[in-house]
């Protein structure tokens, strides 16, 4: 006899939810429907039309070519790894260690799994990107929000993250530039937070993946590790965004600090990593290829996402109900939506699918203030499916909110 009892998944699952995707179930059922949609869900340039730039492609072809398809060091190979000191040392950072990952978000799991044990916590951002809970929660601990403060160019609001640090407390998460509000941090506000990580001994977990996406001139990223000789600091980056690679899967993290208290740290990190072997080993000799040319591909990129970006926003303020803190960087936008109050953002969001085929993710989906509401729009599609966009999403809200 086979088994007859429905197979119950672990616990640890429970807790693990990515609202990006899980709109994909109801933008199918759109789509099945026969709605035209609209995708202004995926944080991916590649599916915009962005290309992967041809050096890289060529760099990771002639890698397969010469045979470079056996496991590589674990922590990635020393080329790339080079490259990666060389590009950290120019934002003004020293790094101590550096490791390539599965895509950056590999490096942001070995991070937490690495030092934060059950009964202890980490601090994350609200709203936040959703793979930090879903680490999270796979391991068992306990997540902490601080919130950034919409008005306040969603900055972070440091009361509120000196409020939720206790004795168990063992790190801080900052996105900068941000997914989902597209806010890129001051000097003032990341020297603060290196100033609550010195008090209160905790590793700062900054996550940096879209550190080129700077669309507004005189607007500067800082790496919050410049700032900090004298704390933990893990960087996160990789190919992913800033070299329209995201499938490639090649991240890394760069470990930064006083170099005597992190050994232990660095060499659990280094178990990790020996434990699943390597990242994809060919597709690593694209990073020194990527770091040490000028990205020139990016320069051309960001002033038609600047234009795109100015056009949503601009949209999006015109439309009622409809709020939106100017996004600096990165290509996503959170604006917050005046709806009533038995309707939920995720609701709303359903709704727009399922009626005008613009897929959005609901604000719920990463956390936010209690009795806020949002949803995440990227602007990486070009000006007229924006315009599109914002039309039916005005059409929608106009007909639900009355
Ligand atoms: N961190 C942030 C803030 C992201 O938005 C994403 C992807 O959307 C990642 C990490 C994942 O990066 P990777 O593709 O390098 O794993």
């Amino acid at each position: 006899m086979g088994f007859i009892v429905k197979l119950k998944p672990a616990d640890r699952t429970w807790g693990v939810e990515y609202a990006i995707r899980d709109i994909v179930e109801t933008s199918k059922l759109a789509k099945e429907q026969g709605k035209d949609l609209i995708y202004l869900n995926i944080g991916d340039p590649v599916k915009y039309g962005f290309k992967t730039p041809k050096y890289l492609i060529e760099a990771v072809y002639k890698a397969m070519l010469e045979n470079r398809n056996y496991y590589s060091e674990s922590v990635g190979i020393p080329e790339a790894i080079e490259a990666i000191k060389d590009y950290a040392e120019k934002k003004g950072i020293k790094p101590v260690d550096i490791f390539i990952s599965h895509g950056a978000s590999e490096a942001i799991e070995f991070a937490i799994a690495a030092l934060i044990d059950v009964g202890e916590n980490i601090v994350l951002p609200c709203p936040c990107y959703p793979l930090y809970q879903a680490i999270v929660s796979k391991l068992g601990l306990e997540p902490r929000f601080y919130y950034l403060d919409e008005e306040n160019n969603w900055e972070p609001n440091l009361a509120s993250i000196e409020a939720v640090i206790d004795k168990n407390t063992r790190a801080i998460v900052i996105i900068n530039p941000n997914n989902p509000t597209g806010a890129i941090y001051s000097k003032k506000v990341l020297l603060d937070i290196v100033e609550i990580a010195r008090k209160y001994n905790l590793v700062i977990l900054s996550d940096e993946i879209y550190d080129q996406f700077v669309l507004d001139a005189g607007v500067e990223h800082i790496s919050i590790a410049s700032l900090a000789k004298d704390v933990p600091v893990i960087t996160f980056n990789g190919l992913s965004k800033c070299y329209f690679a995201p499938g490639w899967r090649i991240g890394w993290g760069i470990i930064s600090g006083p170099k005597d208290i992190l050994e232990d740290y660095i060499e659990a990190i280094h178990k990790l990593a020996r434990a699943r072997l390597c990242a994809p080993h060919p597709l690593q000799y694209a990073v020194p290829v990527a770091l040490n040319n000028e990205n020139g591909y990016m320069k051309k990129v960001l002033p038609e996402l600047r234009k795109r970006r100015d056009l949503l926003v601009e949209g999006l303020n015109n439309i009622p109900y409809i709020k939106c803190v100017h996004p600096q960087g990165a290509f996503y936008a959170f604006p917050s939506l005046e709806l009533p109050k038995n309707l939920t953002d995720l609701e709303f969001v359903k709704g727009l699918i399922m009626e005008e085929g613009v897929v959005v993710v609901h604000g719920s989906g990463f956390g936010q203030k209690p009795g806020t509401k949002h949803f995440r729009v990227i602007f990486l599609p070009e000006e007229k499916i924006l315009e599109v966009a914002l039309d039916r999403m005005g059409r929608y809200i106009k007909k639900i909110v009355k």
